[in-house]
């Protein structure tokens, strides 16, 4: 019923060319109890910022209001926020779906929150060794616990997997283990992040593309990875027809070829713990001017993103997202089967 009522609001905004924020990504805080080699924020300055919580509480209101309905909360790790119970108790009170992104270590503080979810996405990056290289000692144990309790609390959950030169012998062990504990897999992978190119994590792109033949394969045959076999092909393509950059900028690349129209900015945006919003969790900083949600409300701050000169890119979860918005079918198909609620 949820989802009838969003695919005809959905079908009306096309129409009328009207922005809806159906999905917010909320970072509602930069620090974390982890300090994973390959993070973005290792690789800049120290950031200490959590969101303030009485904002954050008025912001969940704004973002119901304007018809968001599914909110994904990230950090830094959520759930050192002192707010965040409340957070998601608002959220779930508006009936939003309620995604949060944890390494699991502070799960059992939070049970009561965790039984509000929407669904749990775990990081995993493989065994214990492949895990910890990068993330490290004890981080996979409460890794495991973390999907576990989510198991037995019949909570859904993913694990998300960020692939880099380290652990790309690990798809075996993830497939297994997510089979083991019903979970699907989201895949993260480093060809280019920022900060870590030329790193002992970066996957040169071929290793890259033959990554993403992989998992499309994987996933004909019904492995649990969450991203659609059609994304998986921009992603295969993306090297050969567009060039090498990670995102193209529409007044740095000459745009030939097939793309994925970009729907950030109109159907999705992230706010970030310094309360700035940007087009999508990748694309922070490519808004002139960008606008801060603490100076005006969360509306009139998604008003002014939708212009952005971001044009494409080959980032896996915003690139399943793009073709779910451009109504295409085995996308749309895909999300009906591995979001089961
Ligand atoms: S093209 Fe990709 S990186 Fe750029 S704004 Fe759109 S979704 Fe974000």
């Amino acid at each position: 019923m949820k989802k009838a009522g969003m695919a005809l609001r959905l079908a009306a905004s096309k129409l009328s060319g009207q922005q809806i924020p159906f999905q917010v990504t909320f970072e509602v805080t930069d620090v974390c109890n982890l300090s994973c080699e390959y993070c973005l924020f290792k690789h800049e300055e120290s950031r200490r910022t959590m969101f303030d919580s009485k904002r954050a509480l008025r912001l969940v209101e704004e973002m119901a209001a304007a018809g968001t309905v599914k909110v994904n909360l990230s950090g830094g790790e959520p759930l050192l926020h002192p707010a965040i119970d409340e957070i998601v108790a608002a959220i779930r009170g508006f009936g939003i779906d309620c995604f949060l992104n944890t390494n699991g270590k502070l799960i059992d503080r939070h049970l009561k929150t965790v039984e509000k979810l929407s669904c749990l996405n775990i990081s995993l990056d493989g065994d214990k060794p492949a895990h910890e290289a990068a993330r490290g000692k004890g981080s996979h144990e409460y890794a495991i616990k973390a999907l576990r309790t989510a198991k037995e609390m019949a909570i859904p959950r993913l694990m998300t997997a960020v692939i880099g030169k380290h652990n790309l012998d690990q798809i075996d062990y993830l497939v297994s283990t997510a089979r083991a504990l019903d979970a699907g897999i989201v895949i993260l992978c480093l060809i280019k992040p920022r900060g870590t190119e030329g790193s002992v994590y970066a996957i040169p792109e071929e290793e890259g593309r033959r990554l993403f033949i992989d998992i499309a394969q994987r996933k004909s045959r019904g492995e649990p990875f969450v991203y659609s076999a059609a994304s998986m092909k921009v992603l295969q393509e993306w090297p050969l027809h567009l060039g090498t950059d990670h995102v193209l900028l529409r007044d740095k690349h000459l745009i030939t070829g097939k793309t994925v129209p970009c729907y950030a900015g109109r159907y999705y945006c992230a706010v970030y713990a310094d309360g700035t919003m940007s087009p999508c969790c990748i694309s922070k900083g490519f808004v002139k001017n960008e606008p801060n949600v603490y100076d005006m409300s969360f509306q009139e701050a998604f008003a002014r993103i939708r212009e952005h000169g971001c044009y494409a890119c080959n980032v896996p979860s915003v690139v399943d997202m793009n073709l779910l918005f451009s109504l295409h079918p085995v996308a749309i198909k895909n999300a009906l089967s591995v979001y089961r609620f």
